[in-house]
């Protein structure tokens, strides 16, 4: 019998003893980090209201219950049972039976209804029915990628289960090293920005934390070959974290799957469903530049079924010695700031991903509270001794003002974006100044992937600043529905109308002029001297954003009608860039990020910056606070312990 098996027979017996005698179990699996339970009784089982609760913290694993096949009732009639279980205000728009699990999964506009009070409603749903209920909500603006993730994965079940009873034993085999040490190697994004990608290895596990590409440097991927990492071949990784679904840390995931990896990728759920929007348009801008992809869509496909879902706050077990934690980062939706306990109380590393450390009008600051912390691997973007931002405050009234010059003139505002992000930021700020009289009610186009995003982050608005997530629970004050928003998806014919026509804002990616319908916008008003090209987020060296911003007045565009062939257009309209609205923090936030760190670290690792911003914050955080810091190279090693 092997270790795993044993370890469940014992968990069944200790289940056992635990239980009233009217209640029996029928079997136990793993399913990734969670123990389901499969009972002949869950109606009993939802009776007694903390049975599972105290299960939890007995054996200190997630637990599940799910109804013995052999004891379902029929569908239909459970169908009616639910529907009269469940008040009518939530609006429930789907109900799915699974009999191969015991499942019901119950999409609604107001999943909070389903659930009820510390869950009650869930429990009355399985007294009623004994189905396992799962909630999800339907998206209050309609979302292609939310659908078509569900709908893949529902189609998928079967070998999703699989993966997951795979990855549930790997994750509880018994360890086989009596050796303690933690190092971390440095595969990208060291010294510069993009291609993030580290291993943490012990000496039972190695864990893969993002993968990106380098926005500008297309032929600069991780360095995956390294015998850390792939080199001594893709079983070799236990685990994929994915901090946030921005490219430059999510673009070569799926290239892992082609590589023969076949693991867990532990993330959020909106990061999940960002992480496939976003590759998939990776895909589709690369053979537009005439770029061979890197990979096919359908290792997309399989890096989506390999994602387990994970909230903010789970402490989640990962490998046998190691457990994770996400936390909020304040960047993007579903950005987490990714903890690892390591080993039993053996050492405590925290990558921070992106963050942002003040609350926006979007996000809560990232949280920087941890049980313990001795390494910190830590974002640097604008780590640099003068990289201080405007507060965003400000930023919004220099915005202001710009929009209201350009409307006077005549012109429209072109303002480049990423998606993800800086969009929805942008276009709360500009609700707000349209509904309290600052700037001009006009048109906001919103080009690109812009729209598909936002119904995204109305998706998921727990991931959303406290404030912003009761507005769109009320559907009325929802901001993302103001009339003036407009989603381009005519194509060139509906520029052309708007850029015919009066005083709009268009919000187009890519949020670097990378490519993407950006280029057409340029083409379309980068002439006329009244419109305004202004920069509201990081422009990183090499991309056309930086040129341009940096005076840069001749740009390549390629024709539209001569196929691929580049032609030079002299850019007329104004240049301007407002910051302060970045969704990475300054160089004050990050050092008020680690300052007011509890506890504080050790070491801190700077990584995720221009040479420059890495070697100014690291010894600034030394020189300041006494810390253990460095700014590493790529390929690197460090040993912790
Ligand atoms: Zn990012």
């Amino acid at each position: 019998m092997s270790s795993v098996e044993k370890q469940l027979e014992d968990l069944k017996a200790e289940i056992d003893g635990e239980l009233p005698s009217d209640i029996t179990v029928s079997d136990v699996k793993y399913e990734g980090p969670e123990l389901v339970v499969y009972t002949r009784h869950p109606k009993e089982f939802a009776r007694n209201g903390d049975l599972v609760r105290k299960l939890a913290s007995k054996l200190r694993k997630r637990i599940t219950v799910r109804p013995d096949p052999d004891v379902l009732s029929d569908p239909r009639e459970a169908r009616e049972k639910v529907m009269s279980v469940i008040p009518e205000e939530a609006g429930v728009t789907d109900l799915d039976f699974h009999a191969d699990t015991g499942e019901v999964v119950i999409e609604a506009e107001k999943p909070g209804m389903v659930i009820g009070r510390h869950g009650s409603t869930l429990r009355e749903i399985t007294k009623e029915v004994g189905w396992t209920p799962e909630v999800v909500r339907t998206p209050p603006i309609e979302s292609s990628t939310v659908s078509n993730v569900r709908n893949f994965l529902k189609q998928e079940r079967e070998e999703r289960r699989d993966i997951l009873e795979r990855v549930g034993r790997q994750i509880h085999r018994e360890e086989m090293s009596k050796d303690e040490w933690v190092r971390i190697t440095t595969l990208g994004c060291c010294r510069e920005v993009g291609r993030a990608s580290f291993i943490l290895n012990t000496p039972e596990t190695r864990i893969l934390i993002d993968c990106g590409d380098k926005p500008g440097a297309e032929g600069e991927v991780p360095y995956l070959q390294v015998p850390e990492a792939l080199g001594a071949g893709p079983q070799n990784i236990d685990a994929v974290v994915l901090t946030h679904a921005h490219l430059d840390h999510s673009a070569l995931i799926p290239l892992l799957f082609k590589y023969g990896y076949d693991g867990p990728i532990y993330c959020t759920e909106p990061t999940r469903d960002l992480m496939g929007l976003l590759t998939l348009d990776y895909l589709d801008v690369a053979s537009k530049e005439g770029r061979t992809p890197p990979y096919e869509s359908e290792m997309v496909r399989e890096a989506i079924k390999h994602c387990i879902p994970l909230e903010y706050g789970d402490v989640t077990d990962i490998a046998p010695d190691v457990k994770l934690t996400f936390h909020n980062a304040g960047h993007i939706l579903g950005s987490a700031v990714s903890h690892f306990h390591i080993g039993d109380g053996l050492y405590n590393v925290a990558f921070s991903g992106d963050i942002h450390y003040e609350d926006t009008r979007l996000f809560n600051g990232a949280v920087n509270d941890f049980p313990r912390v001795e390494t910190l691997v830590m974002e640097s973007t604008y780590g640099g001794r003068n990289d201080y931002q405007t507060d965003q405050e400000d930023s919004e009234k220099t915005l202001v003002d710009v929009i209201n010059r350009t409307h006077d003139q005549g012109g429209k505002v072109l303002i480049p974006a990423f998606a993800v992000g800086r969009s929805q930021e942008i276009m709360l700020v500009l609700e707000e100044a349209m509904r309290k009289g600052k700037i001009p009610s006009m048109p906001v186009h919103l080009d690109g992937m812009i729209w598909e995003a936002t119904a995204i982050h109305t998706t998921y608005p727990e991931y959303l600043r406290d404030d912003l997530r009761d507005r769109i629970f009320h559907e009325d004050e929802n901001p993302f529905l103001a009339e003036e928003f407009n989603h381009i998806d005519g194509g060139e014919d509906e520029r052309q109308d708007v850029t015919d026509g009066g005083p709009a804002i268009i919000l187009s990616t890519s949020g670097m002029v990378t490519g993407g319908p950006i280029m057409s916008w340029l083409r379309h008003l980068g002439t006329d001297p009244d419109s305004n090209l202004v920069f509201v987020g990081y422009q990183a060296q090499g991309t056309l954003g930086r040129r341009i911003q940096s005076g840069w007045d001749e740009i390549p565009v390629s024709d539209r009608n001569s196929s691929g062939r580049t032609s030079t257009l002299s850019l007329k309209m104004g240049v301007e860039t407002v910051d302060g609205f970045s969704g990475h923090a300054d160089r004050q936030g990050l050092e008020n990020f680690v300052s007011t760190m509890n506890p504080r670290p050790e070491k801190v690792l700077c990584v995720h910056g221009d040479e420059r911003s890495v070697q100014d914050l690291s010894s600034a955080l030394y020189h300041d606070y006494n810390m253990r810091t460095f700014a590493p190279k790529n390929l690197e090693t460090f040993r912790f312990k």
